[in-house]
């Protein structure tokens, strides 16, 4: 796939260049993909099997011998559960299940490596869940040891780890700095007692400030916090509180998510009671005054949900135009190839996407009978390949260079995109986006909105949409 690297007109975004238009974000902020792939996951198919998986790792060395690796290891356990959570997870207080699945994130990594060509140094290691926090330092250091065995941690790669304060000590900070880990993520939501309790996850202010701590003593280079709007019991006042104690925190970067309310997806949002939920107008206001009070802190609003100080890499890469986006969200690191370990893991070899497993027997089953665990997957086509490019440019740089995407995809931009530029010359009416012969560009009104912005290119939609439209007519 060719990204386009370098954008002349990429800048960082400020204060004055996103601009909050409710009726605009209540037109047009529609539930969509977060584009963290192109084609999302939902379109991945069970007709792509384990042997196509090892038919592109045994591709990798020939198409892209220096590509370096990106490794993301899924711990599923969690030993409580909060009820927001949509994520794959196994709630469980019994440490004796990770001991076995820690032998079977082995067991995946020797069978990958036996079909994987190409150099095995590591730019990006990832451990997400689940709460990878959950192992017992022990089996940390094992897992670590694991991977080190196998692969070549490049010296000043990117190591990130999600963290539980709630279940993490000072000691496991400096074990995890001394394993390797120069990156942490924490999950905080919001630190309201009333919206804890109703979300069932109860995290002092106290114990996040601890590991914070401990994480800047142990030299962790960034750390990154997780907030989520629209949960039960909140309200612009309580949030302010939260905001308030976030910014004394003083992360280096983070994430608002918008709550997607789905108890029909995810059972354990069963537990949350309606009635708790602000409303949408509330919810907007919220969303507001963060975005306010977070770039009045000096935080620069890279895309999507995502903050980050100017002197963060993120930033910066922006700035320069070397932003990408991949399943961990924004990254600086450049298209690597993705090995995905674990239950429900989704990795990114060459040009296809491919998910494991989601439930825990099955993956064990699968490696057991010497298979790889894979679920389904996809292969991408020259379109897919072609949107995904223009998708990660929108969404990265807030701008796509027309000529750059015709030369990489020889193709005549105007005529290959009829239908989506008519859709755009809506959005274009209503301040969204400039569209000119050369430049697709997202206005400060439409930054917000980027992602409905990019579901204009997403192929899959619009044969849904037509899809619906013809069922209709006939
Ligand atoms: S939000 Fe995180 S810690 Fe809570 S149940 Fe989900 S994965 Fe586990």
């Amino acid at each position: 796939m060719v990204i386009v690297d370098f954008m002349p007109n990429s800048k960082a975004m400020s204060e004055q260049d996103i601009t909050f238009d409710r009726e605009l974000i209540r037109r047009f902020d529609v539930n969509g993909p977060r584009y963290t792939s192109y084609p999302t996951a939902d379109r991945f198919v069970e007709a792509f099997t384990a042997s196509h998986y090892e038919h592109w790792l045994s591709q990798r060395g020939r198409i892209t011998p220096s590509r370096p690796l990106s490794l993301y290891v899924h711990i599923p356990f969690c030993p409580t559960i909060c009820y927001y959570c949509a994520c794959n997870k196994i709630i469980t207080k019994d440490h004796g299940r990770s001991a076995k699945y820690l032998s079977y994130l082995g067991k995946e990594m020797d069978k990958v490596l036996h079909h994987l060509a190409g150099g095995k140094e590591v730019s990006q290691l990832h451990w997400g869940g689940g709460s990878p926090s959950f192992l017992a330092d022990e089996e940390m250091r094992l897992l670590m040891d694991m991977i080190r065995d196998r692969f070549t941690l490049s010296p000043d790669g990117e190591y990130s780890i999600e963290v539980d304060p709630r279940n993490v000590s000072e000691a496991t900070v400096a074990l995890l700095a001394g394993l390797g880990f120069n990156r942490m993520s924490i999950g905080i939501q919001d630190f309201s007692p009333d919206v804890q309790k109703a979300v069932n996850r109860i995290q002092s202010l106290e114990e996040t400030q601890r590991v914070m701590n401990a994480a800047r003593e142990s030299g962790f280079k960034s750390i990154s916090v997780d907030l989520m709007y629209g949960l039960p019991k909140q309200d612009v006042i309580s949030f302010n509180y939260t905001l308030d104690e976030v910014i004394k925190l003083d992360p280096d970067r983070l994430s608002v998510y918008n709550y997607a309310h789905v108890p029909n997806q995810a059972k354990a949002q069963r537990r949350i009671n309606t009635a708790d939920l602000p409303s949408a107008d509330e919810k907007l206001q919220i969303l507001q005054r963060t975005i306010r009070r977070l770039t009045e802190a000096g935080y620069v609003f890279i895309g999507m949900d995502h903050f980050a100080k100017p002197t963060d890499e993120l930033a910066i890469a922006q700035r320069q135009g070397l932003l990408h986006r991949n399943f961990q969200g924004y990254s600086t690191h450049a298209e690597a190839d993705l090995l995905a370990l674990g239950v429900s893991a989704i990795g990114k070899m060459g040009p296809s996407y491919v998910q494991n497993v989601r439930i825990l027997e099955d993956y064990y089953n699968l490696l057991d009978q010497g298979s790889l665990p894979v679920l389904r997957g996809i292969q991408l086509t020259a379109d897919d390949l072609l949107r995904r490019s223009i998708i990660q440019s929108l969404m990265c740089h807030f701008a796509l260079p027309i000529e750059s995407i015709e030369i990489a995809h020889l193709i005549d931009f105007k005529s290959y995109f009829v239908a989506e530029l008519a859709d755009l010359s809506a959005m274009e009416e209503d301040g969204l986006v400039t569209v000119t012969d050369q430049w697709i560009t997202v206005n400060p009104s439409g930054r917000l909105l980027v992602r409905a912005i990019a579901m204009v290119f997403d192929r899959y939609l619009r044969s849904d949409r037509e899809r619906i439209r013809y069922s209709k007519v006939i």
